[in-house]
């Protein structure tokens, strides 16, 4: 099929290709994911072409907006706006001057990729061709490390496209394209760096979030929802679940020693949402959380709070620096809002000592006395649920 357009844009991935028979799977996810990021916008065409995805551009298609989309779809490791030519050496000279001509450089290569053998040059051969007439007419030095600028001609059956330019994709692979999990997400900084990895994955993520109003105020709900709005740009649906707290909380604080506290809030944490992660066919749990960071982040306490619960736990900020999580988070435009005033349900209630040894015998001795399952069903009552769309 040809191709209409004089200009498109020609989507590189990596890992998508390297993934054998599912390869034909993860390429429809990806195309499927880059036509709904550009929900609304004027364009033409997705297609699939040898290892590559071809997304014509229209005349009055912002160039600027398809950038700012694409650069945010999981899967894609590079883009480059292309012009499309005619399989024809002279016509392609002239295009690559026309081209190079938009960036000043002292110093630029050529590089040719031949898809269609029929062309009668080969890659070397277009390379020295077009790369002398560049030069005669630049007189930029030609260098094969690290130039100023590199030049790239791809001679496809659909036509020839020449471009410089490579706008970084962020990777990884097409949500949609793995199996489902829920995130843990607080209003804090770690959790929705920690479900920015795990979507980037290709995991599609729903969102559970615990808050204790009236006792809080609605900051830390209008902030979650922030993080989920701007989260819901890679994955474009989005369930988040609210869960109301201070039943669950105040029962703690009633019955339970003040060491004990947070581990407890925490394992109802987790069967709570062990049931949601149930109901929606999502086969793990993510948390920000990260070794050693708080008290209740130590080892002994992960473990006790695990044990409540059969489905994975992914914690994929276990082992980073704060400053690495901090700087992911503002790379991912949801540092602002984390950092936001807000008063978490577990800052309120939480005491100035927690246990940092959990020991799981007393656990199961102070849960003994909690009627636990009736108070589970209650708050899955009272759980209000919020849909986001990109
Ligand atoms: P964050 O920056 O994500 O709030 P944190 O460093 O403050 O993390 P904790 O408050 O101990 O650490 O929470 C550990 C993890 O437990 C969070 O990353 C999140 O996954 C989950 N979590 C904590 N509070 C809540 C909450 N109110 N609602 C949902 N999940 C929560
Ligand atoms: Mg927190």
């Amino acid at each position: 099929m040809a191709i209409s357009a004089d200009r498109l844009i020609l989507i590189h991935y990596h890992e998508v290709g390297l993934k054998g028979k599912n390869r034909g799977r993860f390429e429809n996810k990806l195309m499927g994911n880059i036509a709904r990021s550009l929900r609304g916008i004027d364009h033409g065409p997705v297609r699939r072409i040898y290892g590559r995805l071809l997304l014509e551009l229209k005349p009055t298609t912002p160039i600027g907006v398809i950038r700012e989309r694409l650069s945010q779809v999981f899967g894609i490791a590079n883009f480059s706006e292309a012009v499309v030519v005619s399989a024809n050496i002279e016509v392609i000279r002239d295009t690559a001057w026309a081209v190079v001509q938009k960036s000043s450089f002292n110093s630029f290569k050529v590089a040719a990729r031949r898809a269609d053998k029929t062309f009668p040059l080969n890659s070397g051969e277009i390379n020295i061709d077009v790369g002398a007439h560049l030069q005669a007419l630049s007189k930029a030095q030609v260098r094969m490390d690290n130039p100023d600028l590199t030049c790239h001609i791809e001679v496809s059956h659909q036509g020839v496209f020449v471009y410089t330019e490579k706008i970084p994709g962020p990777g990884g692979l097409p949500v949609g394209a793995n199996e489902k999990a829920v995130s843990l997400l607080s209003s804090g900084i770690d959790s929705p760096v920690a479900s920015y990895k795990i979507m980037k994955r290709g995991v599609q993520l729903s969102y559970i979030h615990f808050h204790s109003q009236p006792y809080t105020d609605k900051n830390s709900q209008r902030n979650t929802e922030e993080l989920v709005r701007l989260l819901t740009r890679h994955q474009y649906k989005s369930t988040l679940y609210l869960v109301p707290f201070v039943e669950i909380q105040k029962q703690i604080m009633t019955l339970a020693p003040t060491g004990y506290r947070v581990i407890l809030y925490r394992r109802y944490m987790f069967r709570i949402a062990e049931y949601l992660a149930r109901a929606e066919g999502a086969l793990a749990m993510v948390t920000g959380e990260n070794v050693g960071q708080v008290a209740s982040q130590t080892l002994s306490n992960m473990r006790a709070i695990e044990e409540v619960t059969t489905l994975p736990i992914l914690r994929p900020l276990a082992g980073d620096n704060k400053e690495e999580i901090v700087n992911d988070a503002r790379n991912i435009g949801t540092y602002e809002t984390s950092i936001e005033p807000y008063e978490d349900c577990c800052t309120v209630f939480v005491p100035k000592h927690p246990e940092t040894r959990a020991d799981l015998e007393k656990v199961h001795e102070i849960e003994g006395s909690l009627k636990i399952d009736d108070l589970v069903e209650r708050t899955l009552a009272q759980t209000e649920v919020k849909t986001f769309e990109f």
